[in-house]
C-alpha cells in the first residue's frame, strides 16, 4: 500500500487523439485544442484532485515513437523515459478509439517502459458513430492493464478514469506487466467495425486531396470564408462603432463636468478613445466571423489535407507544406499566423513561414485594398472583385516567390521531411469552436492591437492638433514625405497613413481622409463605395489607387505581428527583417508601375 498523496501523472498518446481535451477536463485548464496533429509542441502542466490524492498532469507533445525524430518527440521521449529528469509516478496512455492499432502500438511500448500505466481509449462516440465498437473489458482482461472507455469531448468516462488512476498510483491495480498479445492481435479481438465511415472518409479524400479537385476546394472554400466574413463584418462593424460611440461621448461630458482642460478632453476622447474604439470595432467583427469559420474546418480535419495538397509546391521553394496552413491563419490575422508557425517542426522552415507571412492580406487590410480597389476599378462591382482575388493570389505568389529567395540566401537548407497524418474526418464541436477560436484567436490579438491603439491615438491626436505655420504637424510631415511618396506612385498624405497605420492596418483610409480634409482627428469614413467615393474626388486615379492597393498588399506588417515576430523568433534582426522585406517589395513594385504607367 502507497502513502503518498502527491504524484506526476503523464498524458502521453499520438498526436490528435484528444490529450489536450483530456488535460483541459481534468485539470480545468484551457490548452488549444484542433482536429491535427502537432498543435502541442510544450509540454504543459496542470493539478487536478482524485479522491485523496494530488495530482499533476503533464500534457505530453503527441508523438509515435520513443525514438526521437522530430523536436516534440524528443521533448516527450526525454520526459517519459525520465532520461533528463526524473519520470512521471504514472501514465495515462491515450489512444483514439477509431484508429486503435496505431495507438496501441506505441502505448505498449510506453507501458514497457512505464509500467505504471492506464490505457484510456477515447472518441468513443467517434468511434460509435464511425460504426466500430471496442471492447475495454476484453482489451484490460488481455493487456493487464486498467483500461477506461473516454468521450473527454463530451466529459463521459473522466470520472472512471480519475478512480482508476487513483487505484493504480495507490498500489491497488496492477502495472503492465510486459506479456501481451501483438497490437494487430489485440484489436482483432477487441474491435469491430462495419467500415461504413472509412468508405465515407476515402470519398471526402478523392475530392480534397485528389489530383484536379483539391486546389478548387480550396479556392471555394477560401472564398466562401472571406465572402462571409467580408459581408457579415461590414453591419457589424457598424453597429460596433455606433455603440461605441457612447462611451466616447460619455467620456468628453464625464471630463466636461470635471472641468478638465479641453486640449486635455480632446486628447482623450478624440484621440485615445477614438483610434482604441476604431480599432475594436474594425477588427473585431471580421476576426470574430473568420476564426469560428476557420476552428471548424480545422476541427472537421480538413487543414493537414490542406499542407498535404500543398506541400509539393512549397517543397520547390525550400518550405513545406505546413507554412500554407499558416498563410491561411495569416488570412485572418497575420500576428495569429505567425504564432501558427509554431507548427512548423523545422527552424529554418518555421523562419521563413514567420518572414512571409505578412505577404498574404489579413482581414484588416482586407477592406483597405477593397476600398483602394474600387477606385481603380472606377465603381465597377465585378472588377473590383476580380482585382480583389487577384490580389489575394499575388500575395500566394509572392509568399512563394520570396519564401524561395529566402531559402537559397539568408535562411539557405534543404526541406525537412515530415509524417503528416490524415486524420479522420468528424464533425465538428461547435460550442469548443466557438471559444477555442474567440479566446484563443480573436480576444489575444485584440488585445495586443487595443494596447497599441492607445498610444497610436495620442501620436494621431498630436499630429492634427499641433499647429505649425497654417497647418498642423500632420501636413508638415506629409508634405515632408512628398518627394520620397511620389516615386512610389503616392502622396505624402498616403505615405503618413501608411506608417501612422501601424497599430492597425484598418485605420489607413481614415488616416488619409484625416490628411486631405486637414482635420484634427481620425475622420469617419462610411462603408467602402463612400471611402472609395471620397479618396476619387480627393484627386486619385487608377494609377494611384494600384500603388496604394499594392502597397497595402506588400507593406510592413501591423505592430501587433511585428510584437509576434519578436516574441516567436526572440531577435530583434528577424523583427526588423518581418518588416523590410515586405516593405521592399512593394516599394519595388509601386516605382515600377509608377514608371511604366504614365
Ligand atoms: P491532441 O492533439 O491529442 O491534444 O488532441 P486534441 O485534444 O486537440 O483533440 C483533437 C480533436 O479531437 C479536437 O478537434 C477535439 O475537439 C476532438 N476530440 C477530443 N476528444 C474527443 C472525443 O472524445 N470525441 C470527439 N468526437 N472528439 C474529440
Amino acid at each position: 500500500m502507497n502513502h503518498r498523496t502527491s504524484f506526476t501523472v503523464a498524458l502521453a498518446g499520438n498526436p490528435n487523439v484528444g490529450k489536450s481535451t483530456v488535460f483541459n477536463a481534468l485539470t480545468g485548464m484551457r490548452q488549444h485544442t484542433g482536429n491535427w496533429p502537432g498543435k502541442t509542441v510544450e509540454r504543459k502542466s496542470g493539478t487536478f484532485r482524485a479522491g485523496e490524492l494530488s495530482i499533476t498532469l503533464v500534457d505530453v507533445p503527441g508523438t509515435y515513437s520513443l525514438e526521437a525524430k522530430s523536436p516534440e518527440e524528443a521533448l516527450a521521449a526525454e520526459y517519459l523515459t525520465g532520461s533528463t529528469c526524473s519520470p512521471p509516478d504514472g501514465v495515462i496512455a491515450l489512444c483514439d478509439a477509431c484508429c486503435l492499432e496505431r495507438g496501441l502500438d506505441f502505448a505498449m511500448k510506453l507501458m514497457k517502459k512505464c509500467p505504471r500505466t492506464v490505457l484510456c481509449i477515447n472518441m468513443m462516440d467517434e468511434a460509435a458513430r464511425r460504426g466500430i465498437s471496442v471492447d475495454c473489458e476484453m482489451l484490460e482482461s488481455l493487456l493487464g492493464v486498467p483500461v477506461i472507455a473516454t468521450s473527454a469531448g463530451k466529459g463521459e468516462g473522466l470520472t472512471e478514469l480519475k478512480d482508476k488512476l487513483c487505484r493504480l498510483l495507490c498500489g491497488d491495480s496492477e502495472p503492465y506487466c510486459g506479456e501481451a498479445l501483438t497490437p494487430k492481435e489485440l484489436c482483432r479481438l477487441a474491435v469491430t467495425s462495419t467500415g461504413e465511415a472509412d468508405r465515407r472518409d476515402r470519398l471526402l479524400d478523392r475530392i480534397f486531396t485528389g489530383k484536379y479537385t483539391a486546389y478548387p476546394a480550396v479556392a471555394l472554400l477560401l472564398g466562401a470564408i472571406f465572402f462571409i466574413t467580408l459581408r457579415g463584418a461590414a453591419p457589424l462593424s457598424d453597429g460596433l462603432s455606433f455603440l461605441l460611440g457612447y462611451p466616447e461621448s460619455g467620456a468628453k461630458s464625464l471630463l466636461n463636468a470635471v472641468n478638465c482642460p479641453r486640449s486635455i478632453t480632446s486628447l482623450v476622447c478624440d484621440g485615445i478613445l477614438r483610434v482604441l474604439f476604431w480599432v475594436i470595432a474594425v477588427m473585431l467583427p471580421p476576426m470574430a466571423i473568420f476564426f469560428p469559420l476557420f476552428t471548424l474546418i480545422e476541427d472537421l480535419g480538413y487543414l493537414p489535407r490542406i499542407a498535404y495538397n500543398f506541400d509539393s509546391t512549397f517543397r520547390h521553394c525550400g518550405s513545406c507544406g505546413k507554412q500554407s496552413l499558416t498563410m491561411m491563419m495569416g488570412f485572418g490575422c497575420n500576428a495569429v499566423g505567425v504564432t501558427g508557425c509554431r507548427i512548423i517542426d523545422s527552424p529554418r522552415e518555421r523562419l521563413i513561414a514567420c518572414l512571409t507571412n505578412a505577404f498574404v492580406p489579413c482581414n484588416g487590410r482586407f477592406p483597405v485594398l477593397a476600398v483602394f480597389l474600387t477606385v481603380a476599378a472606377r465603381g465597377k462591382g465585378n472588377l473590383s472583385g476580380l482585382l480583389l482575388c487577384l490580389a489575394v493570389a499575388a500575395g500566394c505568389v509572392m509568399t512563394l516567390a520570396v519564401s524561395k529567395l529566402l531559402s537559397v540566401t539568408l535562411l539557405r537548407g534543404e526541406s525537412s521531411s515530415f509524417t503528416l497524418e490524415l486524420p479522420p474526418y468528424r464533425l465538428p464541436r461547435v460550442g469548443s469552436v466557438i471559444t477555442r477560436s474567440l479566446i484563443d484567436r480573436t480576444l489575444k490579438v485584440l488585445g495586443r492591437a487595443a494596447a497599441v491603439a492607445a498610444p497610436a491615438g495620442v501620436v494621431i491626436w498630436c499630429l492634427g492638433n499641433i499647429g505649425v505655420g497654417e497647418g498642423n504637424l500632420f501636413s508638415l510631415i506629409a508634405d515632408a514625405l512628398s518627394p520620397a511618396a511620389s516615386v512610389i506612385g503616392m502622396d505624402g498624405v498616403m505615405l503618413l497613413a501608411f506608417i501612422l497605420a501601424l497599430p492597425a492596418a484598418e485605420i489607413t483610409v481614415p488616416l488619409m481622409l484625416m490628411g486631405y480634409t486637414a482635420s484634427a482627428s481620425l475622420t469617419p469614413t462610411g462603408g467602402i463605395a463612400d471611402s472609395a467615393l471620397l479618396l476619387s474626388e480627393f484627386g486619385w486615379g487608377v494609377k494611384t489607387a494600384i500603388c496604394a492597393a499594392a502597397f497595402t498588399l506588400f507593406h510592413f506588417p501591423c505592430s501587433t505581428t511585428l510584437i509576434t515576430v519578436h516574441r516567436e523568433t526572440g531577435k530583434i534582426k528577424w523583427t526588423v527583417a518581418a518588416a523590410l522585406i515586405p516593405t521592399a517589395v512593394g516599394v519595388i513594385i509601386c516605382a515600377a508601375v509608377n514608371l511604366i504607367f504614365p
